[in-house]
Parts: C-alpha cells; structure tokens; sequence
C-alpha cells in the first residue's frame, strides 16, 4: 500500500521507516530543508550543536528501529553515562548526580547530609510506578478497546491507589525525601516533559527511573546520530524524502484520507500519518473537517529559549549535563502558568557534548547548548524577555563559576518560542505538545488515529503518549500496529 507521511521529526521518520519495513511503499513530506524536526544539528564557527534534544534515554528504542530494518547493531552506538547531571545551587552546594543508585545516595549523604534510605526507597517507588503503568501508558494506544483487555490493565487497576494519581508531583516528593534540595532536584523531572511539579501528577516519578535505574546515554557523534542513523536506515528500506514540500492540505473523501495537497498538487495515498503537531494539522491542513476542539485547545507545555554558545575555556567542575537551580522554584512555576514574564531568577540548563564529543568544539573549548524552561508562545514581548533572560543566566552562572562567562563567548546563535513554532510548526512554540499538569492528562492527548477520517493518523509529540523521544518512538511503534491491524 502506499503511505504518506506528513513531517520528518523523530516520529514521522521512525514511522516511515516501520512502514516500509513492514512493505509499504513510503513518501515523507517535510517542509523544511532537513529531516529531524526538533531533533536536529547547525554548526558553526567551528562549533558543532545539537540544535533540540539533549538527553537521551532508552537508547533500546532506537536499537528496535535498527533491528526492525534488519541492519547490524553497530549502526547505532551510544556512550553509556557513569552520571546524570551536575547540579549547582547560588549557595555554593554542588551534587553530582551518579548513575549508581548507591553511589548516588552516598553523595547525597556527603553534600546534603541526608540518610541514603528515602532516596533508595523513592527510586524503587519510581520504578514500581513505571513497571505498573508503562505498557498501557506508554506503549499501545489508549483509545481502543483491545488496549484495555490485557494482564497489564489488572496489574494497574489493582495498584491504583498506589500510583500517586491524586497527589502532585511536589507533594509526592515533599512526603517521600527528607531536604528542599533533595525535593527540588526530584521535582526538576517534570520538566521532562515540559509540565509543572506542583500541578503534575504523582505518577510522573516514573521519569527519574529512566535515569537512575536505566540510564543515561549519548549517541556517538551527538544527539542528531538518532535523527541520520533512523533517516539513513529509512532510505535503505526504500522510503522517498521530499523535502522543502510543505503539505498544504490533507484531501478526504467520503470521510476517507485519500492523499495531500502540496504546491506541485494532489498526491494520492492509500493512508495518510500526520508528524506535524496535531493543532497545525486540524487547523492548518484539516481546515475542510470538523476538529475535535477540546483535545486543540488543552494547555501546551512549557516552551524554551536556548543559547548556543562557544566558549573559549574548559570548566573542570561541568559535565555534559547541567543544572544551576532557581532559588525560589515556586515563583519560578507561577511565573511559567501565567506565561507573561520570565524569572529573574530562572533555574538554567547547560549541556555541553565535547565534554564527550571533543570534535563538537576547538581544543580548549566548549559548545555550550543555555537553556531556560518559558511560557509556550501567545503574545509575550519576547524582544524585552530575551535579552533581559540572558542577562539573568549570564549573572547567575557566572557566580556560580566565578568567571565572567560573557567574556568568554566566541559564537552565538538563538532558539527561541517565536521560531520554535515557524521551523518545527509546533503551536505556540511547545517543545512537548500538550502539557501533562493534570491527572487526566494521558488521557486526553489526541489518539493516534483520526475518529472522523478514515485512514488518517498521527504520530509524534504532540499525541498519544507524549513529547520527548523516546515517547515519540512509541507513537511511531503504536502507528504501525493500527495500521497493520486496521489494515490487514
Ligand atoms: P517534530 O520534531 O515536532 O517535527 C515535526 C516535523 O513536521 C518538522 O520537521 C516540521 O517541519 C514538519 N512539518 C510540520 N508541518 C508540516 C507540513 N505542513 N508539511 C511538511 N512538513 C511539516 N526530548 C527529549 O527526549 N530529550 C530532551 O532533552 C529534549 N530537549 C528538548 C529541547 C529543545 C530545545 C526542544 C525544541 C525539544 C526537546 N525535546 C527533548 C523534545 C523532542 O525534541 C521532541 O519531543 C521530538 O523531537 C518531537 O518529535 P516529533 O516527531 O513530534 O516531530
């Protein structure tokens, strides 16, 4: 059969590449000059970047896409991280975040002087509740009945009343850890996903199992490895990229997706997946059917404003991965739900490859990839909030560091929620689609299937079962089986 996908994200290549695996006759449309949607990469003055993503988890998923194409698993290679994260706090207090759960808990005894047993025993919770819930969350859909009949839904069912669902995040932390650093670091996690630990719930410390239970990882040659490794593996299994070809329009007919529109007209398919956001897809390319408002209208997740940066020095203290926090992240929350100002104080990521990748920057350099968490995009002035944010993490970094890291910037460029939404035509800039900062938020996702039109689905972040990669992976995965079930 003939298959067309709509957008070439991590979701709409593992999709095209399952498809094809599975002999389909494939075509992505992407509007843009490059595959990897979000998950991309830009170089400059002899600095490489990862352009979205930075962390990486369940590297399994993306060997399943290797092995679904029937190449060697050495197509896809990963650093295994011996740690997380570096944190930092203005007081001066710095935790390196071990991978080993013991090692971790010790140095959480050393630096926070708190006991090992609560943090041993909330990861063991976290891995009970990913363990429960996975399966029928993560990795089929949730809008058809077969989903529901399974020894999984049991296993779920009989554990509800332990799976936090009624408690926020924060609270589950509050209760669980005995220290505002120690709650603090646990309640970051909800950022995973672009949602609010006081308003997210319980069942979200699922997340900090994939670090601390499973791992962290980076792909050999950066984070945009994942992009050409499923791009490249695609185009062996015979799939047609077409890019800068934006889809104008998904064309119906008698309640059936039928094929697209793009500027060189209508091309005819025998099923349509959609990897742009789904708000784009109803508003922009649907506008002939009705939309299923509610599902549109549901609270985007946080979005972001990333620097990129040379920096003509080597700080031993940073790993790839780091985290200077706010000291005040209630307020810095507030601020984030009411989506009109950014902190003065904002809790700031920096992720630097060549501390792994030493190619990634000149010797004696790093490529600094600056983060803040801001408000998805609606009219904010984002030419005052972007320069005084800068001003901001530069302040508090260069505290922390005891340098002047302005000084030290040999290149720069910016990523911010305007262009978020113009390169990746992801609404309102959302890095994650909608936000997951209420119980029924896994619910209420958009299915991976269209209920009105016949033969149209939709895979990626902005749908069943969620942002982020490895979720996205999963959309693909869930895509396949319908169509295979749908169709046989
Ligand atoms: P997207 O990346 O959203 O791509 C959709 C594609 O569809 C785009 O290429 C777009 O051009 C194309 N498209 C849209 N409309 C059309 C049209 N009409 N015609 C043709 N093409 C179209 N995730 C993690 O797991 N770890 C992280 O550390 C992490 N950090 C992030 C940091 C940043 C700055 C960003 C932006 C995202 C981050 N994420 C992270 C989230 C992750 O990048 C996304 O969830 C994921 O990459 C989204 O993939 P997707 O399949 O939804 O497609």
């Amino acid at each position: 059969m003939k298959a067309i996908v709509i957008g070439a994200g991590i979701g709409g290549l593992a999709t095209a590449l399952r498809l094809a695996a599975a002999g389909h006759e494939v075509h992505v449309f992407e509007q843009s000059d490059s595959l990897g949607g979000k998950l991309n990469v830009f170089a400059q003055n002899g600095y490489r970047f990862d352009a979205g993503p930075s962390l990486f988890t369940l590297p399994s998923l993306v060997e399943e896409l290797v092995k679904c194409a029937g190449a060697s698993p050495s197509r896809f290679q990963y650093h295994t991280l011996d740690r997380s994260c570096h944190y930092f706090w203005d007081d001066g207090t710095q935790l390196i975040a071990w991978f080993d759960k013991n090692k971790l808990a010790h140095e959480i005894e050393t630096v926070l002087g708190v006991d090992p047993t609560p943090t041993l025993k909330h990861l063991k919770h976290s891995a009970f509740l990913f363990e429960t819930t996975a399966s029928l969350f993560m990795e089929r859909s949730l809008h058809r009945l077969k989903s529901y009949i399974s020894k999984d839904v049991i296993k779920a069912l009989v554990n509800v009343f332990r799976l936090d669902l009624t408690t926020s995040m924060h609270r589950s932390n509050n209760a669980a850890l005995n220290h505002p650093k120690l709650v603090q670091l646990f309640d970051r996690y909800a950022t995973y996903n672009g949602s609010d630990p006081y308003r997210a719930p319980g069942v979200l410390n699922i997340i900090p199992h994939l670090e601390h239970n499973i791992g962290t990882f980076l792909p050999k040659g950066g984070m945009y490895t994942i992009t050409q490794t499923v791009a490249d593996l695609a185009k062996e299994k015979g799939v047609h990229f077409h890019t800068n070809t934006p889809v104008r329009r998904i064309v119906t007919e008698g309640g059936k997706a039928v094929g697209i529109e793009t500027e060189q007209g209508e091309i005819a398919a025998d099923f349509v997946v959609s990897n742009a956001d789904v708000f784009t897809t109803y508003r922009h390319l649907l506008p002939q059917e009705s939309a299923p408002a509610g599902v549109l209208e549901r609270e985007r997740s946080t979005s972001a404003l990333i620097f990129y940066w040379g920096i003509a020095h080597s700080f031993p203290q940073l790993h790839l991965h780091n985290i200077f926090f706010s000291n005040d992240y209630v307020h810095e929350f507030a601020l984030l739900k009411e989506g009109v100002e950014i902190s003065d104080d904002p809790t700031v990521y920096i992720n630097i490859t060549s501390k792994i990748e030493p190619e990634d920057a000149p010797a004696g350099h790093e490529n600094w990839f600056v983060m803040i968490n801001v408000p998805a995009h609606f009219d904010q002035n984002w030419d005052v909030l972007i320069p005084k944010a800068r001003k901001a993490i530069l302040s508090k970094i260069s505290k922390i560091l005891g340098m002047d890291v302005e000084t030290l910037i040999t290149t720069e460029a910016l990523l911010e929620p305007r262009t978020i939404e113009s390169k990746t035509a992801s609404h309102r800039g959302a890095l994650y689609g909608t936000a997951s900062n209420d119980r029924m938020a896994a619910f209420l996702r958009h299915p991976n299937f269209s209920r009105s039109i016949k033969g149209l689905y939709f895979c990626g972040g902005s749908v069943h079962p969620g942002g982020g990669i490895p979720l996205c992976l999963l959309s693909a995965k869930i895509v396949n089986e319908l169509i295979e079930s749908d169709h046989a």
